[in-house]
């Protein structure tokens, strides 16, 4: 833990801050490649390193306690000789000095460092957003307190945000029997992400499971009694009683130290093809870090992924080593609910066509995304043939493929290379 005070409280060669998926990764890849000299992972999070998928799956639903989404055994960090600072957030950053502070005013020196910090969940920009029972689901301690207000009494939950994480959470919430509205401000579930058949066939299964969905509705208001909330104002003034709120609107990379330094990035921070920042010694890696992904022809962007976090973090590790290989991992991510699971590979960002492999009706289908005729990516429903299958037709850089050959289930993705 870090003593009080204004001054030196240690250096390390390599600083890692942020103790998610990339910042895990980056020291575990930089052991096993090697690297001899110290290590030090910063964390504002108090638990050790930690999986956040399962918080809107299996942990939420009491399926998983957090031994079992641990990414490593709390000895192994120190069996590996690298130290946890946990509870701890860098607050500032002198490029120069090679040096961070700590918020409670000590500073750290580092040659390199490594910064992960993830994203902070978007808050909601309305009137008593800030009840007690409005959770987000980011950490362990979000996820801890809904089930805190689920063990309570909470029966009647409404979800806002239509994207991944309040899907899944809507899923987990049906599961252990609460009550659940959706909202969502655009046409569709999932529009950010997917196209229109994923959209529609997850809208579907969530009313079949007794999700109430409200599309193009926007929230203006959480209503309530002394700091709790008992309803959400929508913005045709109906209200949805509730005993809990549950938001997934998005996250905003937490990456203020970085740029209050200097370092270049309007959404994130900007990384080039070895996840350097444009300050000397400085890198950053998973939800924060904006870059020239190549399975987007080359647009700069953001990637919220376990995959990304955890390629990116082997990408630095390699370049600290000497080893300044670009990163072009494939982009893949999963999704589970309710008894559906979902695997993407690559991205469908640009998409002008889809086809549809497979019948939904049936709870197996695959959409295949195409831009100019190319498959981009591939959205597998319960078809893990067609995930593995797609991942190599990709990687392989396919050209144009015929549509009814994708469309048809009796010739096997593979059969395309
Ligand atoms: P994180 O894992 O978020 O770690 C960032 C860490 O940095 C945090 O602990 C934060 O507290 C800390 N930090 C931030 N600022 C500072 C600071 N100034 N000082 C010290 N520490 C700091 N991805 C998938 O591929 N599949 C899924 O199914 C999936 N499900 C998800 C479900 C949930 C509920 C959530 C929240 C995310 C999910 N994701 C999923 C996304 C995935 O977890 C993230 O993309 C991944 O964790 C990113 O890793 P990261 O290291 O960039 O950030």
């Amino acid at each position: 833990m870090v003593s009080e005070g204004n001054g030196s409280a240690g250096q390390a060669d390599v600083v890692i801050v942020g103790t998610g998926h990339g910042g895990a990764q980056a020291a575990i890849a930089l052991r096993q490649k090697g690297h001899e000299g110290s290590i030090m992972m910063i964390g504002r999070d108090s638990a050790p390193p930690y999986e956040r998928p399962p918080l809107s799956k299996e942990y939420l639903a009491g399926d998983k306690g957090f031994e079992r989404i641990m990414i490593r055994p709390e000895k192994f960090w120190a069996d590996k000789d690298i130290e946890l600072r946990l509870g701890s957030g860098v607050a500032e950053i002198d490029w120069m000095a090679h040096t961070v502070t700590l918020s409670d005013g000590n500073t750290i020196g580092y040659r390199k460092l490594i910064w992960s910090g993830g994203g902070d969940p978007r808050r909601l920009p309305c009137t008593g957003a800030n009840r007690k029972n409005v959770f987000y689901v980011r950490d362990k301690r979000d996820a801890d307190a809904m089930m805190a207000a689920l063990e309570a009494g909470a029966k009647q939950a409404v979800v806002i945000g239509g994207g991944y994480i309040g899907l899944e959470a809507a899923a987990v919430l049906r599961k252990l029997g609460c009550g659940v509205t959706l909202v969502e401000t655009e046409s569709r579930v999932l529009k950010r992400v997917a196209g229109e058949e994923l959209s529609r066939f997850y809208e579907e299964e969530h009313r079949r499971q007794g999700v109430e969905i409200r599309l193009e509705r926007g929230v203006t208001e959480v209503v309530g009694e002394d700091r709790l909330a008992t309803g959400v104002k929508l913005d045709n003034d109906e209200i949805l009683p509730c005993d809990m709120v549950v938001v997934g609107i998005g996250i905003v990379p937490a990456v203020a130290p970085l740029i209050a330094a200097g370092a270049a990035g309007s959404n994130g921070v900007d990384v080039d093809f070895c996840c350097r920042t444009s300050l000397d010694d400085i890198y950053a890696i998973g939800d924060c870090a904006a870059h020239a992904n190549p399975y987007a022809d080359q647009a700069v962007i953001r990637l919220e992924s376990v995959q990304n976090a955890h390629d990116m973090a082997n990408t630095v590790a390699k370049a600290i080593m000497g080893d300044k290989e670009p990163y072009h991992a494939l982009p893949w991510f999963w999704s589970n609910q309710y008894d559906l699971k979902l695997q993407t590979a690559g991205l469908s960002l640009g998409y002008d066509a889809t086809v549809l492999r497979g019948d939904p009706e049936s709870r197996k289908f695959t959409v295949v995304y195409l831009k100019e005729g190319r498959p981009i990516a591939f959205d597998c429903v319960g078809t893990m043939k067609d995930y593995v299958q797609g991942r190599k037709l990709l990687e392989k850089g396919i050209e144009k493929v015929d549509p009814e050959l994708l469309a048809d289930t009796d010739v096997p993705l593979k059969e395309l290379i």
